[in-house]
């Protein structure tokens, strides 16, 4: 049998990717606006979504190129049944050293220990509001009293270092942003601001939603003192991070549209129909699940990957006049 090419997957601009995405479902049991469509959502047919043997096979080959982090994502992976054995399993697979997960928190309660047994490390949890009429609208459902109970879950069940990911719109989530601060701090979490990106189901974007990052900063330092930024040690890690002046707590900025990362990408993403992109903002997938469907080799998966990875763009572009909204949502591309 032919050997595996294992040199890492590197790009036209010298981006090496270590870094997986695997979204697990494209369903959810909320409906944030700037991410599905409020009614009659079209999912796939769970026939067409990956096994976890399928899964877990895509990781295995994609580790031995060099990837060895894993976030689950969605849709809303604990939707997903489950979901604690493709954790289980994926921990086991060689050359994956990290497995994350980010969540809206709502099904956390009742997961957070399985998932801590089952070999998850890390936790992203999406909380865009403390209020609960804030919440409803951007979530067009109930369910801010869950997610808070979900995050005292995982922290009981020893998560540490949990993140809270705060999407940040104009004219919506202003006077969240303190409080969101103060429950960060209370709370030992690591609070992340992220800019809403043209990705939502229903075409609604534009550029003047974007509560970007400056803002945000700005009314923290109005209530808390000045934010100190903090060192950035891994350059692929898309937040600049800041300390609070008391020292207690930080809060990041993801500011994907005032202040694009792209020269320091190091994501592939798999979508839960097994289709690879090299971008969120991809125009063109590569169709893994058809060869894992149809018999292919270990070496035909890696090399449509390489494939993927060699046809990555240097940039997003989102603030050119060509830019070109991708056909898909962020919930059926995995966030
Ligand atoms: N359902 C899970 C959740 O909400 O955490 C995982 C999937 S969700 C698509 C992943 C992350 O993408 C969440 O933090 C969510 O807030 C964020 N997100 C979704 N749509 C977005 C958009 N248009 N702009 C910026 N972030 C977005
Ligand atoms: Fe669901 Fe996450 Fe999309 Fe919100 S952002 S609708 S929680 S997949």
């Amino acid at each position: 049998m032919p050997m595996l090419d294992s040199s890492p997957l590197i790009d036209a601009f010298g981006r090496v990717h270590t870094n997986l995405r695997v979204s697990v479902t494209d369903r959810c049991n909320i409906r944030c606006f700037y991410c599905m469509p409020h009614e009659n959502v079209q999912f796939k047919p769970r026939a067409d979504l990956l096994s976890f043997e399928e899964m877990v096979r895509f990781v295995r080959i994609v580790a031995a190129l060099g990837v060895n982090k894993v976030r689950l994502t969605g849709g809303e992976p604990l939707v997903r049944a489950d979901i604690e054995k493709l954790v289980a399993q994926l921990a086991a697979v060689r050359g994956i050293d990290d497995i994350a997960m980010t969540t809206n928190g709502i099904l956390l309660e009742e997961h957070a220990q399985k998932l801590k047994d089952a070999g998850l490390r890390r936790l992203n949890i999406s909380l865009d509001a403390m209020s609960e009429a804030t919440f409803q609208r951007i979530a067009r459902r109930e369910g801010l009293q869950r997610v808070l109970y979900g995050i005292a879950a995982a922290q009981r069940a020893g998560f540490e270092k949990i993140r809270l990911n705060a999407v940040a719109i104009k004219g919506i989530t202003e006077a969240e942003i303190v409080p969101l601060g103060r429950f960060a701090r209370e709370h030992d979490l690591e609070l992340r601001f992220i800019e809403f990106m043209p990705l939502d189901a229903e075409n609604q974007w534009q550029s003047d939603q974007v509560l970007n990052g400056e803002t945000i900063r700005t009314l923290l330092e109005a209530e808390f003192g000045l934010l100190t930024p903090k060192d950035r040690l891994d350059p692929s890690q898309p937040a600049m991070d800041y300390a609070f002046a008391d020292g207690v707590g930080s809060v990041g900025f993801i500011n994907p549209v005032s202040q694009p990362f792209c020269s320091d990408c190091n994501r592939l993403r798999i979508t839960a129909e097994g289709q690879v992109r090299n971008c969120l903002f991809s125009t063109v997938e590569w169709d893994a699940r058809a060869l894992l469907r149809g018999g292919a080799s270990d070496e035909a998966i890696a090399h449509l990957v390489r494939d993927c990875v060699k046809h990555k763009k240097p940039g997003h572009g989102i603030d050119s006049p060509e830019f070109i909204k991708p056909e898909r949502a962020m919930y059926q591309i995995g966030g």
